[in-house]
């Protein structure tokens, strides 16, 4: 066995662990906990960190962003209920592992991300790994993408101030939104919320108290 293939099967053995943990605490959705194990997590990675890919904590990429925690992919993903037929928008591409997760999940992700940087990588790793179903663009994505509403499904990967109501008004009627929301102006952190679009308006169901980078106005014109 060359030192290659150890690290191969390290990170297999890790994925197989995180799979575990992610049962133990809760994550029941067979196919959430399938998509997880069918997508690389390494590859979404830079560098020194790829070894704790599977580690279940939340690391740094590029532009002083994150890439989520494991439990909360899996959590968030199991709370948006995606349909296989479904057409999902994610705010705040990052990395683009969540938007990976959901491409085994649903017919199409749209993903919006401010920074180009990120972009570009995360659009790079989608063609290396053949998700052809991840649609991609740098904007602003508290504006959603109205070109391409209605959603069915909408994931917010980043902390909004507030409920985002434009986000909503892009959401079908039966449609769910999962978004981390500011509570009390951040100063008692972010509480996890799933919205569900209703005829009459929107049901609103706290799941769990989050930490994410903050939703930002604007597209980041560092790079
Ligand atoms: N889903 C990502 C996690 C990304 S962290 C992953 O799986 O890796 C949140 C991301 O949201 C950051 O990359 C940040 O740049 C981006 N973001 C913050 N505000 C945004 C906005 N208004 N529009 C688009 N992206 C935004």
């Amino acid at each position: 066995m060359n030192a290659e293939n150890g690290d191969i099967d390290e990170l297999e053995a890790g994925k197989i662990r995180l799979i575990m943990a992610l049962r133990r605490q809760g994550i029941r959705d067979a196919r959430v906990l399938s998509a997880i194990e069918r997508v690389a997590r390494e590859v979404f990675i830079t560098g020194a960190f790829e070894e704790q890919a599977y580690d279940d904590h939340a690391l740094p990429i590029e532009c002083g962003q994150t890439i989520s925690q494991p439990y909360v992919v899996a959590f968030m993903t199991e709370k948006l209920e995606v349909g296989d037929r479904m057409k999902v928008l994610e705010i705040g591409t990052g990395s683009g592992y969540q938007a990976a997760v959901l491409a085994q999940l649903c017919r199409r992700v749209y993903t919006i991300e401010r920074y180009r940087t990120l972009l570009d990588d995360a659009v790079k790793r989608f063609a290396s790994l053949g998700y052809h179903n991840v649609t991609a663009m740098v904007g602003d994505g508290g504006k959603g993408w109205p070109e391409q509403a209605p959603f069915d499904r909408i994931i917010v990967t980043a902390a909004a101030p507030e409920i985002p109501l434009e986000l909503v008004n892009q959401l079908k009627v039966g449609g769910i939104m999962v978004v981390p929301v500011d509570v009390n102006a951040g100063r008692d952190g972010q509480q996890l919320v799933k919205l569900t679009r209703t005829e009459e308006g929107i049901d609103r169901e706290d799941l769990l108290p989050v930490r994410f980078v903050p939703l930002v106005e604007g597209v980041a014109r560092e790079s």
